[in-house]
C-alpha cells in the first residue's frame, strides 16, 4: 500500500488500529504514552472499577477481565504527567470483537453479551428454526468492555 492510500485509508477511518497493550481511555497515541507515562502507577490505584493493571515494564494498560470502563475519567484526573489527557477526542477508538468461540456460533444459545451491553451495540438477528448469533454495531459499541467478562467462553476482546 502506497503512502497516500495509507492516508486516504486513515482519512476514511480505515486505519488497522496498532496491536498490543489498550491504554487507559484518553492515552496519548502509544509512542507519546511511552514517553510520557512515568509508570507511578496513580491511575491504577484510582481507577473504581480496577479494570487497569500494571501491564509490560510497568506501564498501565485495561484488562477487562473482572470489570468494565465506566469512563468516569477518574484515571485521567490522577494522570499528572498529562499521559492520559482530556483534551483527546475520542476517549479512545477500541470497540468489542467477538471470535468463533462464541458458543452461540457453535449452535448452543447464549445471549448474555446482548443482555450485559447498555449501549445495545450487540443484536442478535431472528434466525428461523436455528440459533441467532451475535452481530456487533460497531458505531453503538464505546468499548466499555462490560460484555468481556460475561461471556462464558471468554469469546470477546476490546481492541
Ligand atoms: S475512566 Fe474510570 S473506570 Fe475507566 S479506566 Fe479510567 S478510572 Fe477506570
Ligand atoms: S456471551 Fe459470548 S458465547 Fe454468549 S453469545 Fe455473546 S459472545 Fe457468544
Ligand atoms: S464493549 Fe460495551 S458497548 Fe461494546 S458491545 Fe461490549 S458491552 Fe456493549
Amino acid at each position: 500500500m502506497t503512502e497516500s492510500s495509507s492516508r486516504r485509508n486513515f482519512l476514511r477511518g480505515k486505519f488497522s488500529p496498532r496491536k498490543g497493550p489498550l491504554r487507559p481511555p484518553w492515552a496519548l497515541v502509544e509512542d507519546d504514552f511511552i514517553n510520557a507515562c512515568t509508570r507511578c502507577g496513580d491511575c491504577i490505584s484510582t481507577c473504581p472499577t480496577r479494570v487497569i493493571i500494571k501491564h509490560e515494564a510497568g506501564y498501565p494498560s485495561v484488562d477487562f477481565s473482572e470489570g468494565e470502563c465506566t469512563f468516569c475519567g477518574d484515571c485521567v484526573t490522577a494522570c499528572t504527567a498529562n499521559a492520559l489527557t482530556r483534551t483527546i477526542d475520542p476517549r479512545w477508538l477500541a470497540r468489542a470483537k467477538i471470535n468463533e468461540d462464541c458458543l452461540a456460533q457453535q449452535k448452543v444459545e447464549c445471549r448474555v453479551c446482548g443482555e450485559i451491553c447498555a449501549e445495545n451495540a450487540i443484536h442478535f438477528p431472528p434466525m428461523p428454526g436455528g440459533i441467532s448469533t451475535p452481530v456487533l454495531i460497531a458505531e453503538c459499541c464505546t468499548g466499555c468492555g462490560a460484555c468481556v467478562a460475561t461471556c462464558p467462553t471468554r469469546a470477546i476482546t476490546v481492541r
